[in-house]
């Protein structure tokens, strides 16, 4: 019997299956490795040539592990979440993790934002998102870690609630966390080459470390994959199209009752009852919208989605997942959100849908513009 391969670095059992486990090693460097008498998985091998953190999957028994960890120990910990993608971006059960440790709330990727849009607002929902989770964060705040706007307030908010302890940065993927960190390493000077890797006894995930005045340190910690990201269902040539580059210019739509917008393939929006009114979509300017008569609206998606309705693509559109419909009835003006994609703000009353990849969420909140 051929012995179980190891990572010399992490430990993990050496696989060379599935890219997004614990000790994934590519096939190649894997024969390579064993030549010369030791093989680093992909993660460990990027940590230690690029500094870069690979992403793990949510049910990764390490991952849970790791925040496990950060529950035992006194730290603060700063929870970075897209806003466009706040309920894509939330880590289940995080506050059963974090313990008695304050939790800050940063909201990235502001500079997308329609300026029309108060940012009041949209804290304000934050919280109230965040309380539903069960999450009491010490405080929330909006940053772009593209634009570098904010992160001097986001350092300073750090300091004070820190209170001379650890900073453990987490998040799921594809909210910035990696841009972010990379401004926050430039703005501390010049600390660049005093970032060091270093693995914590008692777990296999490495994490990077940036050392603070205090001998305390800045931890970031591997972007966990979240199922009910809409991202996750796309290639990365279309996460290019549905994840906004710049700010949203709000589209406006004079609908009667009985008309739906496509977004793209992957999200549907219908008018069922209510007057002739103005609906506004924020989703990023690349994004086509189609307009159709909601009669009509399942065979034209049968027919059209992956061709004329895009993303997904052709070659995607047989593993995406079926659209899911939700029914909300509007009471006062209302966005509609899709986790991931934007919203869809409807002005007065009435009855509308809004339909998603299954597993992705549709959700209403107060309007923020
Ligand atoms: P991570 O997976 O959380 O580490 O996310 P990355 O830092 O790799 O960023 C994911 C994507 O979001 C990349 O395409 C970034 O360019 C983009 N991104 C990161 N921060 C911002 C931001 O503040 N604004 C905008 N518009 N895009 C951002």
């Amino acid at each position: 019997m051929t012995e179980t391969l190891r990572c010399v670095g992490c430990g993990a059992v050496i696989q060379t299956e599935e890219k997004n486990k614990m000790g994934y090693t590519p096939k190649s460097v894997l024969e390579k490795g064993l030549e010369s008498g030791g093989v680093y998985c992909q993660r460990c091998f990027r940590l230690r040539h690029y500094n870069e953190i690979q992403d793990v999957s949510l049910t990764d028994d390490d991952f849970l592990q790791l925040l496990n960890e950060i529950g035992q120990k006194d730290a603060l910990i700063v929870n970075v979440v897209d806003i466009f993608d706040f309920n894509g971006s939330i880590i289940p059960g995080l506050h059963r993790f974090v313990g008695d440790n304050p939790v800050l709330l940063v909201g990235n990727k502001i500079d997308v934002l329609p300026k029309s849009l108060k940012k009041n607002k949209l804290k304000q929902w934050m919280k109230e998102q965040a309380h539903d989770k069960g999450l009491r964060p010490v405080d929330v705040l909006l940053t772009s870690a593209k634009k570098n706007d904010a992160l001097d307030s986001l350092l300073e908010m750090i300091e004070k609630y820190r209170k001379g302890r650890d900073v453990y940065i987490v998040g799921v993927t594809n909210v910035g966390k990696s841009t972010l960190i990379n401004q926050i390493v430039q703005k501390t000077a010049d600390i660049k080459g005093l970032i060091t890797t270093s693995k914590f006894p008692g777990t296999t995930l490495d994490k990077i470390e940036i050392p603070l005045e205090d001998g305390h340190s800045l931890i970031d910690t591997p972007g966990i994959i979240h199922q009910h990201q809409m991202a996750h269902y796309l290639g990365d040539k279309d996460l290019k199209i549905i994840a906004p580059q710049k700010e949203i210019k709000p589209k406006v739509y004079q609908l009667n009752p009985g008309q739906t917008l496509f977004l793209g393939g992957l999200a549907r929006f219908d008018f069922i009852q209510g007057e002739k009114s103005s609906f506004t979509v924020f989703v990023s300017n690349d994004l086509m919208i189609h307009r159709t008569k909601l009669e009509k609206a399942d065979t034209f998606y049968k027919n059209h989605v992956g061709e004329l309705l895009q993303p997904p693509r052709a070659d995607e559109k047989e593993h995406f997942p079926e659209l899911v419909r939700f029914e909300f009835s509007i009471k006062e003006k209302t966005d509609i959100v899709f986790a991931g994609l934007g919203w869809i703000t409807v002005k007065d009353t009435g009855i509308v849908s809004g339909w998603a990849p299954k597993g992705v969420d549709v959700i209403t909140r107060q309007a923020l513009v």
